[in-house]
């Protein structure tokens, strides 16, 4: 596969970067994930606003406009055969002496790759997913897509070692979102999910999601969820770039409502078929 790194494409087993990025000496950078079907890109105003909002928060000067933003990712999409993929962009505050505080003068490392999207399977789609529920052990800045993610990294794997495809995380007693993924619930056919706050990362279905709500006539609110709520909901449901919309058939083992997927789950993947579709 060709990748984009700091103003060239080269093979991904060419792209290298000095040990002293701060990238990997800190984990000091930010990335996206963006959804390209028929080798368009899904929700691209979103993405770009997001992938802005997280350089202004850690304070790295902004490389591109958008429209080279957007001429980069065009380049690699176009060198990769499938037509469904995932664009993956990593900024990093590029290479300087190690230590802490921001160098004086730096500049971003820039990558981008691009893979087949691997969607949930038909069978995850009939019959739901297994999670484990965890405590929320991250930092407060959760709202930033920050490659600083070993909690995420701690999550996910708690989850594997349990069969389950997401951790899903509560702090203090609330439910914040999975380890990848945004989490929702539905009780008495309305839609709940935490707030966009510090302690969860707005996806970008996050307002994907409101918006079909509202298309689709089913109430949603945001605000906080315990711990019994979410084990009391009639559905959970997961959303990101890849999982699009799924369903969680159990959480702990215990069964989330009738242990399959529910009529909110069915008008909202519908409906997101349709958004990917027009
Ligand atoms: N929360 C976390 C922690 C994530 O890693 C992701 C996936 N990027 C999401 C939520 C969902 O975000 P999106 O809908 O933009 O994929």
């Amino acid at each position: 596969p060709i990748v984009y790194l700091n103003g060239t494409l080269t093979p991904l087993s060419e792209a290298k970067i000095p040990v002293l990025d701060r990238g990997f000496i800190f984990g000091d950078g930010i990335y996206e994930v963006i959804p390209i079907y028929g080798r368009k890109l899904f929700r691209a105003e979103q993405h770009m606003a997001r992938l802005f909002r997280s350089l202004a928060a850690i304070g790295i000067t902004n490389p591109h406009t958008r429209a080279e933003w957007m001429a980069l990712i065009e380049q690699v999409v176009r060198e990769h055969p499938a037509d469904d993929q995932m664009v993956y962009l990593h900024i990093t505050r590029g290479v300087a002496k190690r230590a802490h505080a921001f160098p004086k003068e730096s500049t971003p490392t820039v990558f981008i790759m691009t893979n087949p999207i691997v969607l949930p399977s038909a069978a995850a789609r009939q019959s739901g997913v297994q999670c484990v529920s965890m405590e929320d052990k991250r930092w407060l800045h959760c709202e930033i897509k920050s490659i600083s993610l070993l909690g995420n990294v701690l999550a996910a794997q708690n989850a594997a070692e349990h069969d389950a495809v997401e951790s899903i995380q509560f702090r203090d007693g609330f439910l914040t979102e999975g380890s990848s993924s945004n989490v929702w619930i539905v009780k008495d056919g309305q839609l709940f999910g935490p707030p966009k706050d510090n302690l969860i990362l707005e996806g970008i279905r996050y307002g994907l999601i409101e918006e079909l709500c509202a298309a689709c006539g089913i109430t949603f609110s945001a605000c906080r969820i315990t711990h019994a709520e979410v084990f009391d909901a009639d559905e959970v449901l997961l959303t990101s770039a890849t999982k699009e919309v799924l369903p969680v058939s159990s959480i702990d083992g215990k069964p989330v409502g009738k242990g399959v997927p529910g009529p909110i789950y069915d008008k909202l993947y519908a409906a997101y078929q349709e958004a990917k579709a027009a």
